[in-house]
């Protein structure tokens, strides 16, 4: 069906390189700083693309240092790295990592594996980000997104042990959904505390897992490297976790005191920290829409 030309609607993001004495866009110079900036970068790309069911030709400019492409002609040779925060998120193609943070090149240290769990090329590559970026890196953040497919895979399997058996033999994948497992073991028994043993039976109940095991699995990475690799001597940097929600493009975070969970959070810091995680995860108005949903059907 042919679109009349007044109702085109048009997003341009549009990374910008000025010649400049300064900073394009100064780095931050603290954690808290780092996750003032990743917060309110995802908001903004979200926001974004609200607007543009209201208006047209809407633009987002994203800064960019010159020398981050090594144009700069004072320097020689190539740039020298130096990325504030350190990102593990999914291989998923929809979450394009710099992209939902509104960040440019030279701005984050990528590492992108399926299910983002600490594999040991994972772990590998965080450790070289803490050791040698250190000047600059002030944030390590564990992104998981919505209806992430290794996490729904070990959800199914939990679901349906007979399952297991179709991928019994294929290490590569047992690698991954072996650890998620663990984590989906974890969520179930919480919401069944929380909501009783009719839960299981819940029309809504397999989609409410899935995503309290996303957001579980995340917190539960940022915990391992905040204890694995930040160290007392690190006190600058911190570790951090959240969900890409591909629905909304926010990022979700469910902690105490907050229902909505919006933005990325720090994650629990001991066993009672985790009971209280797991009360909020359950308790969030994203798992109740999910449970509520299912029930009406
Ligand atoms: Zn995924």
């Amino acid at each position: 069906m042919a679109v009349a030309e007044a109702d085109l609607k048009t997003v341009d993001i549009i990374y910008r390189y000025e010649a400049r004495d300064t900073a394009a866009r100064p780095l931050p110079m603290d954690s808290d700083a780092a996750l003032r900036r990743l917060n309110g970068g995802n908001s903004n790309f979200a926001a974004l693309l609200d607007h543009v069911k209201h208006e047209s030709g809407i633009q987002q400019i994203i800064l960019v240092d010159p020398g981050d492409l090594g144009l700069d002609p004072s320097v020689a040779g190539a740039p020298k790295q130096r990325p504030f925060a350190a990102v593990l998120g999914c291989s998923d193609a929809r979450v394009p990592i710099e992209l939902i943070f509104n960040e440019g090149p030279n701005d984050l240290f990528v590492v992108r594996v399926a299910g983002n769990g600490l594999g040991t090329e994972v772990l590998g590559s965080l450790k070289y980000a803490v050791d040698h970026l250190g000047g600059t890196l002030k944030l390590i953040v564990v992104l998981g997104h919505s209806g992430c497919g290794a996490l729904t895979t070990a959800v199914d399997v939990f679901l349906n042990p007979g399952d297991y058996l179709a991928i019994a033999a294929q290490h590569s994948i047992r690698n991954i959904l072996d650890r998620a497992l663990i984590v989906v073991q974890a969520s179930a028994t919480r919401l069944l505390s929380a909501f009783g043993d009719g839960v299981t039976r819940n029309p809504g109940y397999r989609q409410a897992l899935i995503e309290a095991s996303i957001v579980t699995n995340a917190a539960l990475s940022a915990y391992s490297i905040q204890q694995e690799f930040i160290s007392h001597d690190l006190q600058g940097l911190q570790a951090v976790y959240g969900v890409y929600v591909l629905e909304t493009r926010e990022v979700w975070a469910p902690r105490s005191g907050s229902i909505k969970g919006g933005g990325l959070a720090s994650p629990p810091r001991d066993l009672a920290g985790f009971a209280a995680f797991s009360d909020a995860v359950v308790q969030s108005e994203r798992i109740a829409s999910y449970l509520n949903s299912g029930a009406s059907d």
